[in-house]
């Protein structure tokens, strides 16, 4: 299985459709946390990154279906965001705040439910919570609300590196395709619970100054100018 490095520390396993669906692995001390879970189909590749170190936990960037996927097969404590929590525990692969009828294009509305539940591993039993502000293994949590009320991204001011989940798409997920190399856009408001926040937390996203963004789909976007690439994002749609 491919583990690709991202940074020090920090490893990226791609799989499912495309390969466009990540988990982060964080070296920490002796072992490793793993940060969002994937789709279910990846639980057997999440399972064999153990050859990093111990798994110790895993935290959840938020709670959609093709990001909890593994969580119930790992046999290690789960954590996410306080908000996110109910979600989490949801049998539910489609939160209700999704509005899939918002989709431009018709044969991926009529898709979506049925990859949400294909991707989806079902209820994750949530150990505890991590909020703004706490550290996980070396980088800092901060709280993106608006594509998921309680989506968290991981930040480490030493190198600029954002571990970010869904507050920025690499991908067109409303035509399922990639985006051309080095843009970026905000999440379809069919897929969000607040569009007005997700855009307040991709400005915060880019008023970091990130030099590296990884994202939950797709490889990292890296660059001298991020900030105004995620400024724009912002800005569209
Ligand atoms: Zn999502």
């Amino acid at each position: 299985m491919g583990l690709e490095r991202v940074a020090d520390g920090v490893w990226l396993l791609r799989g499912d459709l495309r390969g466009a669906m990540n988990i982060y692995f964080l070296e920490d001390g002796d072992g490793v946390v793993q940060f969002d879970a994937g789709t279910k189909a990846m639980r057997k590749a999440a399972a064999e990154a153990r050859q990093l170190g111990g798994l110790k936990r895993v935290v959840l960037g938020h709670a959609h279906a093709d990001h909890r996927g593994t969580a119930p097969y790992l046999g290690v404590p789960v954590q996410c965001h306080p908000d996110e929590v109910a979600d989490a525990e949801s049998p539910a692969s489609i939160q209700p705040y999704m509005d899939l009828s918002l989709l431009p294009v018709a044969p991926v509305r009529w898709l979506y439910p049925f990859l949400l539940r294909h991707w989806d591993g079902g209820p994750v039993k949530i150990d505890s919570t991590v909020s703004e502000g706490d550290e996980v293994a070396g980088f800092e949590v901060l709280h993106f609300p608006g594509h998921a009320p309680g989506l968290i991204g991981l930040w480490r001011e030493s190198d600029g590196l954002a571990v970010v989940s869904d507050v920025v798409y690499l991908v067109d997920a409303a035509r399922l395709k990639p985006l051309p190399e080095g843009e970026a856009s905000i999440p379809h408001p069919a897929f969000g619970w607040d569009h007005a926040k997700a855009k307040e937390s991709l400005r915060r996203l880019a008023a970091l100054e990130p030099r590296v963004v990884a994202t939950g789909h797709d490889r990292p976007l890296r660059g001298d100018n991020l900030r105004e690439t995620l400024e724009r994002a912002a800005d569209k749609l």
